[in-house]
């Protein structure tokens, strides 16, 4: 296993910072804008982003999770019974500006999956997606990020290791892994 460092702690802040910023610009107000974070490993991110966003703009802004484990294309295809997660959205998504969160974006198959399961909560009127992580090149679906941290060149057999301190880490960092 060879571990290398893509962005550093340093890096990844100013990441994080720069992907606020783009919602600052593309929100105005924020009063009908509403993060969600993918279950299970989005959710770090959506909490540093929301927490970075409200000390930022000095308001509050509802944040909630999603799982949407039950909604994949290759659910009742999997070995290994998946193991779903808990959604937790509560306030109203009809009418709202979503901008859904996950740490990596890779074939794009969780992020389908995630508009089926958003849509059961509601209507919103607009959903946008934000990757700190975006693996372009293994797409398998015409699935883009409105705001990506960085792209970075993989083959499917590579990982991204993220670290957060959301998470319990020490510094913030991610990893591409051999
Ligand atoms: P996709 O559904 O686009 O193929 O994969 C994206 C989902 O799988 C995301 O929820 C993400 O957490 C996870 N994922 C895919 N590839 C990686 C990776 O290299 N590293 C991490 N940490 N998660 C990944
Ligand atoms: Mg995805």
């Amino acid at each position: 296993m060879q571990k290398k460092l893509i962005l550093d702690s340093d890096l990844l802040n100013i990441t994080i910072n720069r992907l606020c910023q783009q919602l600052i610009e593309n929100h105005d107000d924020f009063s009908d804008t509403v993060i969600i974070g993918m279950q299970p490993r989005g959710i770090h991110l959506a909490e540093a982003i929301h927490k970075t966003l409200e000390k930022n703009i000095k308001q509050s802004i509802p944040l909630g999770y999603l799982d949407a484990t039950f909604h994949r294309d290759d659910f009742r295809r999997r070995d290994v019974p998946a193991k779903a997660s808990e959604s937790r959205i509560p306030f109203i998504i009809e009418g709202k500006r979503v901008v859904l969160v996950d740490d990596v974006l890779f074939t794009g198959r969780t992020i389908r999956a995630a508009l089926d399961a958003l849509i059961t909560f509601g209507r919103p009127s607009k959903v946008e997606l934000l990757v700190l992580i975006d693996r372009k090149y293994n797409r398998e679906l015409p699935i883009e990020a409105d705001y990506v941290g960085k792209v970075v060149n993989t083959i499917a057999s590579q990982r991204i290791l993220v670290e957060l301190q959301a998470q319990g880490h020490k510094q913030n960092k991610i990893w591409l892994i051999n």
